[in-house]
This record gives C-alpha cells, structure tokens and sequence, in this order.
C-alpha cells in the first residue's frame, strides 16, 4: 500500500509550489514535531499477558494544542498516525479553530477483544502517553473503532493518574461524561452542509441525484440519514465485509440499513433476512466494486487509499465527498480532475467533527451546556465560510479544491 505520510507530503508540496512558501516552514510540517511510541501491556480474560505497539503523533502546535482522534486497526502505522496528524494540523486550520494537529493508534483488532480487555487497554493507552497530553497541550477524541466509551474510560484514567478532574483532556466522551450534543452527528453534519451548498449552486435536484456511501459506520450512517432524509437516492452502500446496490435505483432507507447493520454487523442482510439475497430490496456487490457503480455522489466514509491508480479510470462519480481521511491517492487524483470531477476533500469535508470537538473542549473549559440546536447553528457557518474561502482560493490560484484548502490552511498558520 501506498505511504500514507509521503501522500500527505505530496499533497503539501503541490500547494507549497503554487503560493510560494518559505523553504523553513515547508520543512517545519514535512515532520511532526514529536512520537511517541510504547508497547502496551494487558492481561486478557484468560490470564495470558499479552503487548500492543501504540503510537502518538504530536506534528504542530502553532495555532493551539494538538488535536486528533486515537484509531484502533491491526493495519494501524506510524506512517498512517504521522499522516493523519498531518491533516489534522491543516485541519483545524482550514476551519480556523484554536487548535494543532496530532493522532494516535494502537495497532488492534478491537473486535477480537472482549469489553474488559478493550477498557484495559484503553486504561493503557493514558498510562502510557498522560505526561504528554492535557487540555492545553494535546487533546485527543475518537477516530475509527473507538467510540465515546473508550474516551470516557481514558478520561477518567487520566485524573486517576493526574489527581485532576480536567474532562477538556478528551473530547468525544459521553454526554454524562462532559461531551457535546451533537458531536456524534457532526462530522457527516458538516460534510451535509457543504454538499448542500455544493448542491445548490450546480442547481441539482436530491430526488434525481444517485449517491453511494462506502463506509456504514458512524460518519457514513449519519450521512446516509441527512441524504435519505434530504431526498436524495442512496444507491449503494458498504462495509468491511460487503457491498450492496439498489438495482432499481429507487434508492435505499437509510434507517432500514441501519437496523440491519446493527442487527448483523453487515449492510447485506436483506429485508428478507437471508444474506446474499437477490429480492427486490438489493443486489450483493463484491465491495471494492461499489466505488465504480454508476452515481453522481460518492461518499467515501471508510478508509485511506480506496480511489488509487488501479481503479480511478473506472470511476463516474461528478461529486466525491471525502468523509474518511486520505481516502483518494494522490497518484489517482490528476485523473479524476482531469475528467472534471469535483472533490470536496478531507480536510475540510470531514471537519465538522473536530469543530464541534472544539466547542466540546470550549464547553469543558467554561463549565457550559450547549443544546444540539446551537451546536449545530454554529457548526453551519465555519463550514460554508471554510467551503468558500477554499473555493476562492481554487480560482485565484487556479487549482484544485484540495490545494486550495492547503493554501488557506497555511497561510492561517503562517499568520
Ligand atoms: P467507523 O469505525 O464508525 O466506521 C467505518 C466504517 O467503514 C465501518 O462501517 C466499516 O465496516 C467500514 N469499512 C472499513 N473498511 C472498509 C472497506 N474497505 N470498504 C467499505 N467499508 C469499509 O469509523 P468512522 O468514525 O465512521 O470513520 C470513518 C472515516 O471517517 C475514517 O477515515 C475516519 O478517520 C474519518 N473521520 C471520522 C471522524 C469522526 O468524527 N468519527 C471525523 C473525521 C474523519
């Protein structure tokens, strides 16, 4: 697989060039200011001892503390958390929220432990890294396979070892916890207004328009509710086992998926209840497959590295939203904009989680309650104001969303 971090760096070269940054500040972000690694120790159910290798990423802090969400994956690597660390720092700077960029991994197949062995490890995560995170100095939150529970046992480790009650530590917790209403929906939420935005200007009608989704998990579900509920026509959708197309193209309730996913742990069960089923609710798709179905949104909510050289000619999307982080190589990306499609990228589609992380540590620091209401009414105009600061910059450089929303981040930071 490709290197995700000489990915990002690739990214950031390409808009390095085209606004003539200074040689120092490029080679300031070509490498995270600090990693950290341990080797984390539990005891599972059965007695045996047993390590993970975990790492945490701090690459700037020039705007505010490091920010950024802990994954658990067996393909978890340092060269993915230096990546995502990475955009996170354009990140948050793309939505001009107080914050850096960091990430963390622990390399695991959560689903292999039981509650207690994924608590303790978690418990270990903070044991490990707890002298170099707090809430002004790195603030880490959920990313893929870690949830609010996992915060909040990680936020209470860390004023076990700190003797602090401090819940800005980590964001993503529980709402008993100290978390944010609204924070669970927020990313696909931000990603929803923009899309909207997007939609509206190229004057498309939701009930004509065909989107597919690669990814059911939290990000991509609460998406496919916002399209489903914006009528728009879902026509495909993922997960790491399957894929399924609406062969109608009627297009799919998201809540019946929903409740299949949740009662299954796959998107494929039919209606019908038999998997592989070929009724009148779905066909089965091999997976991979779903990203060339004919539609006009692709969604990709899953991971890094899905559009790559192997498959982009096979693409026909006209919109791709990049929900996931790094989800379209590089390698791949001059021929999708060479076709003219649109690419909403990362760094400013998925950021509606960190914003409203923001306004949880913001909550946190000044001991505040904020209803899902004015979450989402604040969300609402620092994700069109990033969208049109980008789409600016697209035409006065001339270039491609992507490298647009580097610039803007960039000369925030600079500033
Ligand atoms: P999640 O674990 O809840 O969901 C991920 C989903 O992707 C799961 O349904 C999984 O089955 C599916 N998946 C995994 N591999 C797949 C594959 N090869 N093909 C199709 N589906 C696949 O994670 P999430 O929180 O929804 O995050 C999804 C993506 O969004 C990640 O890239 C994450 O970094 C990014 N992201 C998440 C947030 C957030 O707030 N959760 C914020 C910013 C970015």
């Amino acid at each position: 697989m490709t290197d995700p971090f000489k990915n990002a760096m690739l990214q950031l070269n390409k808009a390095a060039k085209i606004m003539g940054l200074k040689k120092d500040f490029l080679k300031s972000l070509s490498q995270p200011k600090r990693i950290l690694k341990a080797e984390i120790p539990i005891t599972l159910d059965n007695g045996k001892k047993v390590k993970f290798k975990a790492f945490r990423v701090q690459h700037n802090n020039r705007r505010g503390p490091y920010k950024g969400g802990i994954r658990f994956h067996q393909q978890v690597s340092l060269e993915e958390v230096k990546a995502l660390s990475f955009w996170m720092t354009i990140k948050t700077s793309v939505v001009g929220i107080p914050f850096g960029g960091g990430k963390g991994g622990i390399i695991v197949d959560p689903h292999k432990l039981s509650k207690t062995e994924l608590e303790r490890l978690s418990r270990g995560y903070i044991k490990a890294f707890y002298k170099y995170i707090g809430p002004k100095v790195d603030v880490p939150a959920p990313d893929v396979n870690t949830n609010s529970q996992i915060m909040d046992w990680m936020t209470d480790e860390y004023t076990k070892l700190t003797g602090k009650k401090q819940p800005a530590v980590i964001t993503g917790k529980s709402i008993a916890a100290g978390g944010s209403l609204g924070r669970n929906t927020a990313t696909a939420d931000g990603g929803f207004f923009i899309l909207m935005n997007l939609v509206k200007k190229l004057k498309m009608k939701p009930k004509n328009t065909r989107v597919i989704i690669q990814g059911f998990g939290n990000v991509g579900g609460n998406m496919a509710d916002s399209l489903y509920h914006a009528g728009f026509k879902i026509v495909g959708v993922s997960d790491a086992t399957t894929a399924i197309i609406d062969p109608k193209n009627k297009g799919f309730d998201s809540h019946v998926i929903e409740k299949i996913k949740e009662k299954h742990g796959r998107v494929d069960i039919c209606t019908c209840e038999k998997i592989y089923c070929q009724c009148k609710n779905h066909k089965h798709i091999i997976k991979e497959k779903l990203l060339e179905y004919p539609c006009d949104i692709l969604i990709l909510a899953a991971l890094e590295n899905q559009i790559t050289k192997t498959n982009v000619k096979k693409i026909k999307a006209k919109i791709i939203l990049e929900l996931a982080n790094g989800p379209t190589a590089p390698q791949a990306e001059p021929e999708l904009l060479k076709k003219g499609v649109i690419i909403i990228p990362d760094v400013l589609a998925n950021a509606g989680g960190v914003t409203v992380s923001y306004f949880e540590w913001l909550q946190n620091m000044k001991n505040q309650k904020w209803s899902q209401n004015q979450v989402k009414t604040k969300l609402k105009p620092i994700m069109i104001k990033a969208f049109e600061q980008t789409q600016k910059n697209a035409k006065r450089y001339k270039t491609d969303l992507r490298t647009a929303a580097f610039i803007s981040a960039l000369e925030r930071i600079i500033k």
